[in-house]
Order: C-alpha cells, then sequence, then structure tokens
C-alpha cells in the first residue's frame, strides 16, 4: 500500500520510490494518471488498473500473482490508498489469504489538513466523503452535530458551499470550521472561521470553490450553566418523548426538572431529527 503526494510531487517519501520501483507490477486506480507520476521519477515498473468498478475481480489475478511470489504495490490516484480511494477488497483478499500487506506511508489529505488546520487534533473522526443530495447530507449531519471529536470530512469543490451551508444550519453558525484548499499546491489555502462567515467567505469568493478540499468543523462543546440539559433532564426528555408529543414532554419535563422550557423544546426537535 504505496502512498503517493497528494500534489506537489517533492512529497513522495524515498521508500515509496524504491518500492514503485522494486515490485512486478503496480496496481493504478487510473493507469493513466499514474503513468506521468512514473515518467516524472523515471519509474518503468507496468502499470494495471485496479479501480472502483474492477476491484473485486482484478483482485484475484494480483492475489494469484502475490501467491506466486510477485510483489505487487497499490497506489491510488493522490495520497494514501484506501482513504476515499479503492483497495480494502484487495487487502481483506490479501490478507485473508496470508498474503503480507505492507503499509508505505506517505501523504494524506485529512491528515496534511489537522496537522494545519488548529483544531484539537488528540481526537478527531473522519467522515469521508457527505451525502451528494441535501436531504440525505442534513440528515447524516443531524447525527453527528453533537460529536465531540473535530469532524474531518473530504467534499468536492462544486459542492464545498452547499455543504458548509449545511453544516452551519444543522452545527449552528458559530461552530469553528477550516477550510484547507489545494494542499501542498500552488494556491494552497487554510481558512478558520465560524461556519457561517466561512459560507459567507466562500460564496463572496468563487476561486473558493475550485480545487480540492478538506473541511473541518471542531466538535461539539455541550453548553454549560444556564443553557445546560443535565443527564436527568435528558432521561425525563427521553421517557416522556416515548409517550407523548414533543411540545408535550418539554413542557412536562421542564416543570419536573426545573430546566427551561424552549431549551428542552430545542433538544426535543434534535432527538427527533436524527
Ligand atoms: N486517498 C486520498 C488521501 O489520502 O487523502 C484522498 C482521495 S479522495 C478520492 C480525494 C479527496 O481528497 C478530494 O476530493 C479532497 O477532498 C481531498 N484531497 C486530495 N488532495 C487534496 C489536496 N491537495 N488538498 C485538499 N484536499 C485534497
Amino acid at each position: 500500500m504505496v502512498a503517493t503526494p497528494i500534489g506537489n510531487l517533492e512529497d513522495v517519501t524515498a521508500r515509496a520510490l524504491r518500492i514503485l520501483r522494486e515490485v512486478s507490477v503496480i496496481a493504478a486506480e487510473d493507469t493513466r494518471h499514474s503513468s506521468r507520476l512514473m515518467q516524472h521519477f523515471g519509474i518503468q515498473t507496468p502499470l494495471l488498473a485496479c479501480h472502483e468498478h474492477n476491484e473485486r475481480e482484478q483482485g484475484s489475478r494480483f492475489i494469484a500473482r502475490l501467491l506466486e511470489g510477485q510483489d505487487v504495490a497499490l497506489i491510488s490516484d493522490a495520497g494514501t490508498p484506501l482513504i476515499s480511494d479503492p483497495g480494502f477488497h484487495l487487502v481483506r483478499q490479501a490478507r485473508a489469504a496470508g498474503i503480507t500487506v505492507v503499509p508505505v506511508p506517505g501523504a494524506c489529505a485529512l491528515i496534511a489538513a489537522l496537522s494545519a488546520a488548529g483544531l484539537p487534533s488528540d481526537r478527531f473522526a473522519f467522515e469521508g466523503f457527505l451525502p451528494a443530495k441535501e436531504a440525505a447530507r442534513k440528515a447524516r449531519l443531524a447525527l453527528i452535530k453533537e460529536e465531540v471529536r473535530t469532524l474531518i470530512f473530504y467534499e468536492a469543490p462544486h459542492r464545498v458551499l452547499a455543504t458548509v451551508a449545511d453544516l452551519a444550519n444543522v452545527f449552528g453558525g458559530d461552530r469553528a470550521a477550516v477550510l484547507a484548499r489545494e494542499l501542498t499546491k500552488s494556491f494552497e489555502t487554510l481558512k478558520s472561521l465560524p461556519l457561517s462567515e466561512l459560507r459567507a467567505w466562500i460564496e463572496n469568493d468563487t476561486n473558493q470553490q475550485r480545487g480540492e478540499c478538506v473541511l473541518l468543523v471542531g466538535g461539539w462543546v455541550a453548553p454549560v450553566g444556564e443553557d445546560a440539559v443535565d443527564g436527568n433532564a435528558e432521561r425525563v426528555l427521553d421517557i416522556l418523548l416515548a409517550e407523548l408529543p414533543v411540545k408535550q414532554a418539554a413542557v412536562l419535563a421542564a416543570e419536573i426538572t426545573g430546566v427551561r422550557k424552549n431549551l428542552l423544546y430545542q433538544r426535543a426537535l434534535s432527538k427527533q431529527a436524527r
């Protein structure tokens, strides 16, 4: 599993180049795309296609080669294979067949973005690509709204504005966010703004809707003091919600626990959205 650069070719490792030269064959997501990389580094190893659509059947051919004792390197178009890229089925098949699978680490857009974003990096959740359709995207976001870890998304340039708008709507416009665009390339940009401001910034500068990008969002921070819904209030609300309509459940839960009615109502609505 050989990582290749995500833009800047200087990011290829010395070990990756040696292995790409030494193996019998390179399994590549897009052979035309990767042949440019091979040409640049003067690597003549044959390239064979291994992409999303042929990975399962092509996989057995690679396994056969490996069982004969040949070495096969897997690369994707950019970065680390398997990270929002093909390779999972091949790795699983290879390991099941007792073949040694060796990671040759290198560039990965989500790690590069996280390393420079200035958001908490001790715990994070990589969410890959969100659904392309708005309703499905919002439903997915509602499920992770209260995730406390830093959230990382990959996004296509033509969807970045819509996605940041949905993030602001579902998570609230104040949540800290970073747009990491064109990493390691000439127009590299890392912009930190609260979600609502980031949305406006992207909207007003169409250049920000071009190129490749990673979106990072700060984790949910539980409200404290007046705005807190403690465990007990949460439990009472859950019990009442199982039996009653949202409004009635919120009113009763407020009477029982002393927590503000509006807060419990909002809480109940967000629970229902999940
Ligand atoms: N396997 C790759 C990796 O290790 O990062 C990711 C492949 S995925 C198909 C492509 C997505 O990764 C892009 O849509 C973008 O979200 C992100 N990406 C890749 N290169 C990037 C770059 N130079 N700057 C920002 N994001 C990048």
